[in-house]
């Protein structure tokens, strides 16, 4: 039976953090300045091990979960995560297991990741230039790396997703290659509108391009864009297709908030449920996973956490900006 929140929400989505650390420094997330070597990332001894993340997935299965997404930081980072993967998998032979990752990684994990139990991977690519890449990114690893991994994924029929963070005078130009390069190959290209996640990304409404000003861009190149009706309510993106049939996403958390069909949780890497990502303050379950609590136990923990959610952030931004927010890297994206 499926909880639900105060806006009869129900709980089908879990998103864990596996990690807070993150091989890149993308600008829009964690900035070098702030995750520089003084910053304290969580340690070892505080990270949830797999049998207790199982343990949390196993306790929302009854209750209607639908689809995990393990990510980050960058979730590649945890040691071993194939074997993760195959525990979860080994819980629900028809939960949708995904990943989010930059990619750098990817290519050396992927036979094992897919052959644990893996459904599907999203890799976030802001751009096929490596000057723009490696700016956005602050790093010096070449698109090609990532580029390489999403060919191994297709080439093992892995299906993938790509994510690109659109920063208004820093990629905004690139949208229609995007497409161009992704589309015949038919691998979905989802852009994100740049989010006021957390509080060291010097985030600003001028910095943000709308997804109806990437759509205009994109009709002028591709013609009209057809929209697509959503497979489910709670999808995080809007999908349209060119007339070529190649599938385009916009995630207009700024411009067009979707709180109202909102069915994720979070669970951070140090066992905190959060229920929105915008969130200040998450809810401790690793307390009673290590007191030996059982999945029954962390069921009903969630149930009651969930019950009382009234999140909807993106849908009053306005009134809240100011507010204190956890960083998306610690969280997870
Ligand atoms: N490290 C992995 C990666 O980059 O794919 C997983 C974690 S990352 C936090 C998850 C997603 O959040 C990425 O697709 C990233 O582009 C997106 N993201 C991070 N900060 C963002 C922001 N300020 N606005 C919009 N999307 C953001
Ligand atoms: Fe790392 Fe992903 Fe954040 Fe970039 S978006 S810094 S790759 S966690
Ligand atoms: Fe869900 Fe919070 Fe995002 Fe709204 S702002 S869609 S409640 S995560």
């Amino acid at each position: 039976m499926a909880i639900e929140d105060t806006h009869n929400r129900p709980l089908l989505d879990l998103r864990i953090s596996v990690t807070d650390r993150c091989n890149m420094r993308c600008r829009y997330c964690m900035p070098r300045e702030h995750f520089d070597r003084n910053h304290r990332y969580l340690p070892k001894e505080d990270i949830l091990s797999f049998e207790e993340i199982v343990c949390v997935v196993k306790a929302l299965i009854p209750q209607g979960l639908r689809k995990v997404r393990l990510t980050g930081g960058e979730p590649l980072l945890r040691r071993d995560l194939h074997e993760l993967i195959h525990q979860i998998r080994s819980c629900s032979p028809e939960l949708d297991i995904a990943i989010t990752t930059n990619g750098l990684l990817l290519k050396k994990h992927l036979n094992q990741l897919h052959q644990a139990g893996l459904s599907r991977v999203t890799v976030s690519l802001d751009s096929l230039d490596e000057k723009i890449f490696q700016s956005m990114g602050d790093t010096k690893a070449h698109p090609s790396i990532v580029l390489d991994a999403i060919d191994a994924a297709q080439n093992i029929g892995l299906p993938v997703k790509i994510n690109t963070v659109v920063k208004k005078g820093v990629n905004d130009q690139h949208v229609v290659s995007m497409v161009e390069a992704f589309g015949p190959r038919n691998i979905p290209v989802r852009f994100i509108e740049f989010m006021d996640v957390g509080t060291t990304n010097d985030w600003n409404l001028e910095n943000v391009v709308s997804a109806d000003t990437m759509r205009s861009s994109l009709a002028r190149h591709f013609g009209p864009l057809r929209p697509r009706q959503p497979i489910h309510k709670s999808d995080v993106a809007n999908v349209y297709t060119t007339k070529e049939g190649w599938s385009i996403g916009f995630i207009e958390s700024i411009t067009n908030p979707f709180c109202g069909d909102c069915t994720r949780a979070r669970l951070s890497a140090n066992g905190s449920i959060y229920t929105c990502l915008f969130s200040n303050k998450g809810q401790d379950v690793r307390g009673i996973l290590r007191m030996g609590g059982t999945p029954g136990d962390i069921s009903q923990a969630i149930q009651s956490i969930w019950m009382n959610r009234t999140d909807r952030y993106s849908e009053r931004r306005t009134e809240q900006t100011k507010r204190l927010k956890v960083e998306m890297s610690y969280i997870g994206g």
